[in-house]
């Protein structure tokens, strides 16, 4: 099943619960607007690249769209539209004043050299600047981007509208970024722990813990995890994994991976596969990497009673099913893994104020979202006995359905 089953398959879920109009359903499903665009540039050898752009916004009734850039050969509209739903999911169960969007461009980004990928960003937002805006829609880093290719935006859509930092986020700090945006997605994942620690009477000291994916997200969780002293026994890349019942020297992993070996060459533990590591009997299991990778014949033989979903639609639902019979608490992805657009929303608003928030505010600040919204979804998934990835769902659809209403059509 693809993203775009997926996301359809939990939202019908919900929509059911929650006893939609077929018109609704439909109204909240449809894109507001799906831009392609043609986006060709003068090449270093002097050729002609030609590529396509994709921009689709899915939803505005909370606020302007929001959502990543990815630079990636699979860019499509298809995957694109999906994700863009899944954003509007993520910014209403989080409460940020955002709608959802996504968009793309179908290129191998380590194929251009930097400055083809400046001409291609500059290039994009030529043909799409008057589609975007930070009170329209606020694009973000994703796969294959990053802060530069954001101050770039930022750069170009000024020529056309004048300063107006707010039109990205996930900017270089020194360029009107904000501080702790890096880390805020392995933050809240890690934070996610702390919450369900909290209400089952557990200390996370001691507890031991997987991580799929040693990029962003993943060495920032394990870091912040073992900062709360749980002990990571296991992590792992493209090239595989390490499993050290005594606990990894993650400092010592990370500045392995910074200087680009494979994490398979560090020497410590014993060397696992990526399918190995979502079975090891640990504590707290956190998929960091690709959608995709709990499958059935996985999630049976998963031991972890706690899975937070670091990586988007790590979890086929018919092994989320799996996992909520078997008694596994999943907190799903739109929940665990919004540390990073709630402190894009900070971005945003410290820009429009043109005030600049102090590091202990962002963090204190991110804390206090992401626990009110898992305290939240986790009383809906009690209140309704389903599991906390439809009751995040729902609490998602029904803000949004309740702001269509109150908007009108
Ligand atoms: P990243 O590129 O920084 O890191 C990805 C990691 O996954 C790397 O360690 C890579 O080696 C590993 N990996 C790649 N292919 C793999 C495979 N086949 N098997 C095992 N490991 C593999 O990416 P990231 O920003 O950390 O994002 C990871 C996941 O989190 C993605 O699903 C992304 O959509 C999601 N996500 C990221 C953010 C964010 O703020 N970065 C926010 C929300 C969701």
């Amino acid at each position: 099943m693809r993203s775009t089953e997926a996301v359809a398959y939990y939202f019908d879920h919900a929509a059911e619960a929650l006893g939609l109009s077929a018109n609704l359903r439909k109204l909240l499903l449809t894109p507001e607007r799906s831009i392609k665009v043609e986006v060709s540039i003068p090449l270093d050898d002097g050729q002609i690249g030609n590529f396509v752009g994709y921009r689709v916004q899915h939803d505005s009734s909370r606020g302007p769209f929001k959502g990543g850039l990815r630079y990636h050969h699979d860019v499509d509209t298809d995957e694109v539209a999906a994700l863009a739903s899944l954003m509007t999911w993520k910014t209403a169960v989080v409460d940020v004043p955002y709608g959802g969007g996504k968009g793309g461009i179908q290129c191998d980004p380590k194929a251009l050299s930097r400055n083809e990928l400046e001409r291609l960003t500059r290039k994009f937002v030529q043909r799409i600047h008057d589609f975007i805006g930070p009170k329209i829609d606020i694009p973000a880093p994703d796969m294959g981007t990053d802060g530069q290719v954001m101050a770039w935006i930022a750069n170009e859509y000024a020529k056309f509208h004048g300063f107006e930092p707010g039109v990205v986020t996930g900017k270089p700090v020194d360029l009107h970024g904000i501080v702790g945006r890096e880390e805020a997605t392995g933050r809240g994942v890690a934070r996610m722990v702390h919450e369900v620690y909290k209400r089952e009477n557990k200390s996370p000291v001691g507890a031991t813990v997987a991580v799929q994916g040693f990029g962003n997200v993943g060495s920032a969780a394990a870091r912040f995890l073992a900062e709360m002293g749980a002990k990571v026994v296991a992590v792992s890349d493209v090239t595989g994994g390490l499993y050290d019942e005594k606990g990894l020297n993650l400092a010592e992993i990370a500045a392995h991976v910074k200087a680009r070996k494979p994490l398979a060459t560090f020497g410590q533990g014993k060397l696992i596969d990526n399918e190995e590591l979502l079975t090891l009997p640990v504590d707290i299991l956190v998929p960091a990497a690709l959608g995709d990778v709990i499958h059935e014949e996985v999630a049976k033989k998963i031991k972890a009673p706690l899975i937070v979903e670091g990586a988007n639609n790590p979890t086929f639902p018919d092994a989320d099913r799996i996992l909520h019979e078997r008694g596994i608490l999943v907190v799903p992805d739109i929940l665990a893994n919004a540390g990073g657009v709630i402190v894009s929303y900070f971005e945003w608003v410290q820009n429009l104020q043109n005030f600049r928030w102090t590091f202990d505010q962002v963090v204190r600040e991110q804390d206090s979202k992401m626990s009110q919204a898992f305290e939240h979804v986790h009383s809906v998934a009690k209140s309704t006995n389903v599991s906390m990835r439809f009751a995040a769902f729902r609490v998602a659809i029904e803000r949004v359905a309740r702001a269509t209403e109150l908007g009108g059509y």
